[in-house]
């Protein structure tokens, strides 16, 4: 069933729809019942102490980590600036260096960009044409002075998913600490494997609340608080906790552990699907990896057409989609990503991202796909 019966939502990276019960968590934090400051003594404060406790509780075993190793943030944004800025500025000592991939979130790239202005000095690794960035050509880029490697688990908006378990290793082997934006990955595939010292989530990709997100930090790892404040979250993180966002992230995160595996082998073959069915249109080229990449992620270019013309067409055709880069002021900016892929400029102009989720069914593809195949071709008619 879609989200509204007659559109097909085709946008789970973008964000997804809370779930029913993720809602009835956060309720009593957002009543009367629950509204207690955390970090009050009395009774009204300690019930939401408990419900920060066990929400922190859930996310480390999540992660198969300690309770004191999680903080929790405003999303997946705060996780990535603190994760990054937080270390780089507490560790001055050790170096000044920092090595990240030319694919990263905005949310990673801009905070590299503050720091650079502040002096420090960051490599951006360049990944294949499928937007793979492999272990060695991150680990020839540390050096002596380099304090910390940022790659993402996934890529938001091509899929690919990286090699991040050698990575992590390598980065090890080279001394250095890893950080991985875990915000794509985590209601998808996990990161059993992945060894990783500082890892960022986000709630609202996983069914739960928006604004609300979390950082694994391994213990001992001096990070410096972006924000100035109280002593919340072991004063890592200063400022009241929003107590119900954080306990529907933990019902997310419960619900979502779940079911992650039969989820994601549900949507790989609907992907696989919808891939077929829109490389059959004429001059359709896939981007991202054909195999490494998201059960959940479908970016297909159409040379020919404008990827914000499409959108529009597709949207009043009852069909959400993205292109998976950043709009500012209405109009879509070329993507960092497909550029730092290599992909020629009618590629890049002409890429849309469909991402599926829960609610996804063979019927929603099916009709997403004719209905995408009729849009292209009338603005290929127009242009
Ligand atoms: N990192 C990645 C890979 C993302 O896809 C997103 C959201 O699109 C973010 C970070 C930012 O997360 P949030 O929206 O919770 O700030």
């Amino acid at each position: 069933m879609s989200i509204m019966s007659d559109r097909i939502y085709l946008d789970y990276a973008a964000t997804t729809p809370m779930r029913p019960e993720v809602l009835d968590a956060m309720l009593p934090y957002l009543g009367r019942a629950g509204f207690g400051n955390p970090s009050s003594l009395h009774v009204d404060g300690q019930r939401a102490k408990h419900a920060l406790d066990h929400a922190r509780g859930v996310l480390a075993d999540a992660l198969g980590v300690q309770f004191s190793e999680i903080t929790f943030t405003s999303g997946g944004t705060e996780a990535d600036n603190a994760a990054i800025v937080g270390v780089m500025l507490a560790n001055r000592g050790r170096g000044n260096h920092m090595v990240t991939t030319q694919v990263e979130h905005e949310a990673v790239l801009r905070s590299c960009r503050f720091l650079e202005a502040l002096g420090f000095d960051i490599t951006y690794v360049a990944p294949n044409e499928y937007g793979l960035v492999s272990a060695e050509s991150v680990a020839d880029a540390v050096t002596g002075r380099t304090v910390l490697v940022s790659v993402m688990h996934a890529n938001n908006e091509v899929g690919t998913i990286q090699p991040i378990a050698d990575i992590a290793e390598a980065v090890h082997r080279a001394g250095t600490w890893f950080h991985t934006d875990a915000v794509q990955t985590f209601g998808l595939i996990g990161l059993a494997t992945v060894d990783a010292d500082l890892i960022s989530l986000s709630a609202h990709k996983i069914y739960g609340p928006k604004g609300v997100g979390a950082l694994y930090v391994r213990e001992g790892i001096p990070m410096e608080s972006l924000l100035h404040g109280g002593a919340q979250e072991r004063e890592r993180r200063a400022g009241t906790e929003n107590v119900a966002g954080i306990a529907g992230f933990a019902r997310a995160v419960e619900l979502m552990l779940a079911d992650r595996d039969a989820l994601a082998a549900r949507l790989t073959p609907l992907r696989d699907r919808l891939i077929n069915r829109l490389l059959a249109i004429d001059g359709a080229v896939l981007n991202g990896h054909p195999t490494k990449r998201l059960p959940n992620n479908v970016n297909v270019s159409f040379p020919g057409t404008e990827a914000e013309a499409l959108l529009m067409a597709l949207d009043l055709a009852g069909v959400s989609a993205s292109s998976g880069s950043a709009c500012t002021s209405g109009s879509i900016e070329p993507s960092h990503v497909l550029q730092a892929m290599g992909l020629d400029d009618g590629r890049t102009r002409s890429a849309i991202r469909f991402t599926l989720g829960r609610e996804t069914t063979i019927d929603e593809v099916d009709r997403a796909a004719a209905i995408v195949e009729r849009v292209v071709e009338s603005q290929r008619s127009i242009t």
